[in-house]
């Protein structure tokens, strides 16, 4: 597809793409799909839904098989849960829009955001991520858990990551083909739409209460996705463990001179075997932590040298294909 040059964004009505990532959304799947597709016909004649079932144990694909082809609908179906950051890899891996917007299936996002995104996008922006407002009401974990996240990865020095951004965001096709072009398995989106740079701002939204059950993001969920997070863009466990060695061994050094002085000079007893044994018991695991911390680096190492696809698709279904292979 042609790429419109900045000058003729302002009159450009751009085909949108919009990708939704749902895992278990059977009771949501619908209502959400419609109302962005409502949204969608206000605003382009061009436009078409990629839902990515990242392998849902629930009716999730049926229903959206189901659908009429007013939806617009291509199904990516995953051969099993690969989580979230994959299934939005997958859905830009489909997407042909000038414009592609990732939406939650749950209805949190609201579609009447997309067109302020738009707006921005034909003033010039190639990324329009959607900016939480609402963290005051979230739990204390979460809050604390994200200002800690946002240090560690800004201490890193790599890549600024726009607080409180999300998933839910427009990207120029020019965005995503740099997303695409990034070949790591150990997928950070949050990181890798800053790692690609381009022109990008963030408008402020309140996130709809979810439409049904819970968050699949669990505490542990979470803890793990900052791991990936830092691990993935930031060597800031690797230097601080160099510091706290460094550190260590000087003060070990210092504290071997005055044994000796105490030993050569003023003839000093032998001193207690409690000293000794909380000492080792320290360094010990000082090392033992820090073998830990390279041992994660050396695991992303080997996921990546594995090789291995990120995600397996099962199956992409749309009713535009589906006449075609009737026709042939
Ligand atoms: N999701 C997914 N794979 C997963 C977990 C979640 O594709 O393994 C989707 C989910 O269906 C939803 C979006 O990611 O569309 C956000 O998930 P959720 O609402 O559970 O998280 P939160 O709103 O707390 O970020
Ligand atoms: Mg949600």
């Amino acid at each position: 597809m042609a790429t419109v040059s900045l000058s003729n964004r302002e009159q450009s009505t751009p085909h949108i793409t919009v990708i939704v990532p749902a895992y278990n959304e059977q009771q949501a799947i619908v209502a959400t799909l419609t109302q962005i597709a409502s949204q969608l016909q206000q605003l382009s004649p061009h436009w078409d839904i990629v839902v990515v079932d990242d392998g849902s144990r629930d009716e999730t694909a049926d229903r959206v098989r189901a659908l009429g082809p007013e939806h617009r609908v291509t199904l990516v179906r995953f051969s099993r849960n690969f989580g979230k950051e994959y299934a939005i890899s997958a859905g830009l891996q489909q997407a042909r829009g000038q414009v592609t917007i990732c939406m939650d299936a749950d209805g949190q996002h609201s579609s009447s955001l997309v067109a302020d995104m738009l707006e921005k996008w034909r003033g010039g922006y190639d990324m329009v991520y959607a900016v939480r407002q609402d963290r005051h009401v979230e739990s204390r974990f979460k809050r604390w858990g994200s200002r800690l996240f946002y240090r560690a990865i800004s201490m890193g020095g790599q890549i600024d990551i726009p607080r409180d951004a999300g998933d839910f965001r427009l990207m120029d096709r020019c965005v995503v083909k740099a997303l695409l072009s990034l070949p790591e398995r150990n997928r950070f989106m949050k990181g890798m739409y800053a790692w690609v740079g381009y022109r990008s701002i963030g408008i402020p939204y309140t996130p709809l209460p979810r439409s049904h059950g819970e968050s699949t993001f669990s505490k542990l969920r979470l803890m793990q996705l900052a791991w990936t997070g830092i691990t993935s863009f930031s060597v800031i466990p690797l230097r601080l463990a160099s510091a706290v060695g460094g550190l260590l061994a000087l003060l070990a050094f210092a504290y071997g001179i005055v044994v000796v002085v105490d030993k050569l000079f003023l003839n000093e007893s032998v001193p207690g075997w409690p000293t000794v044994v909380a000492s080792i018991m320290f360094f010990s695991g000082v090392q033992l932590l820090f073998i830990g911390i390279l041992g994660e680096y050396l695991a992303r190492v080997y996921d990546e040298v594995k090789g291995r696809p990120s995600y397996i698709v099962a199956e992409v279904f749309s009713h535009q294909e589906a006449q075609t292979a009737l026709l042939t």
